[in-house]
């Protein structure tokens, strides 16, 4: 018997480069994919917590957060939270989160605890998108471990696509070593300028060597994005007609369909 229809798409928002878009999308798109009727959890796995702050969820004044759970000291469903304002659940993170890398080390199948907790939560959800910090650390190969997919928020820069192919080793070093369900699903072109003749090139450049596994979408640098967080509140709610939020939306939409039809695929596969 096969619960692949029914149970939760789990997607990590990763891109190891610093401040490129990873917390922003992951707000964003939990946001859209809730509209969407979706039951979607947001897993902070960053110790900055900004998921958390973002999505108007105080991480200071959170009973539990992704700590206890990563050491097998509370459930999921003891820990989320839920964003009124994004319509979905966070399971939240602070500061405590970094002292997790210290305490998993020590545990056998230090990178399974995340994945052995979502289990619990699986039925629970459509989507659990998990917002990665900005390193290859014993958390974001929790994330890599639990999760279906993998997708890339990218800026549109010189050196992006270097960066690139890192990740899309690590990526099958995960999938090879420690979880075979690892999918790259997509890059996400973000901030991106269409005023910038280098940001055109370097985005044909990943179009053309990706090819179908780039979104259609394309996320404008906006402010409306970035003041948001400050009023702890997604951009698409924050100001659901600026350029920014609709980018977002469209990028809900186009995720839904991508999932859809690799769900056909998959199920047009002959069994064995
Ligand atoms: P980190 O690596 O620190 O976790 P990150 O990859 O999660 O960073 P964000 O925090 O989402 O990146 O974004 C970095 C900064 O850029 C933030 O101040 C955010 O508000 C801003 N920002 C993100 N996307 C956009 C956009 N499309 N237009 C304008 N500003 C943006
Ligand atoms: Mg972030």
């Amino acid at each position: 018997m096969s619960h692949s229809a029914i149970t939760a798409n789990v997607f990590c928002i990763t891109n190891q480069k610093g401040g490129v878009g990873k917390t922003t999308t992951a707000i964003n798109l939990a946001t859209a994919l809730a509209a969407l009727g979706k039951r979607v959890l947001l897993i902070d796995l960053d110790p900055q917590g900004n998921a958390t702050m973002g999505s108007g969820v105080d991480k200071n004044k959170v009973a539990q957060n992704l700590y206890q759970v990563l050491i097998g000291d509370a459930t999921i469903a003891d820990a989320r939270v839920r964003s009124e304002v994004g319509d979905y659940d966070v399971l939240p993170a602070n500061r405590e989160l970094s002292g997790a890398e210290i305490d998993l080390i020590q545990m056998d199948n230090r990178e399974q605890q995340l994945k052995r907790a979502i289990a619990q939560v699986m039925d629970d959800y459509d989507f659990i998108l998990i917002d990665c910090p900005p390193t290859l650390s014993l958390l974001t190969l929790n994330g890599l471990a639990a999760a279906h997919g993998v997708i890339i928020p990218m800026q549109c820069e010189y050196f992006a696509l270097e960066g690139l192919s890192d990740l899309v080793n690590t990526i099958k070093r995960v999938h090879n070593n420690i979880n075979p369900d690892l999918q790259l699903i997509g890059l996400l072109r973000v901030m991106f300028d269409t005023r910038v003749t280098l940001q055109q090139q370097v985005s044909a450049q990943i179009e053309a060597h990706f090819g179908d596994k780039v979104f259609k979408a394309i996320v404008p640098r906006n402010v409306r994005l970035a003041e948001a967080p400050s009023h702890g509140l997604p951009g698409i709610v924050y100001d659901k007609n600026s350029r920014g939020a609709k980018a977002y939306i469209e990028f809900g939409n186009e995720l839904v369909q991508r999932v859809k039809k690799e769900a056909l695929r998959q199920q047009a596969r002959p069994r064995p």
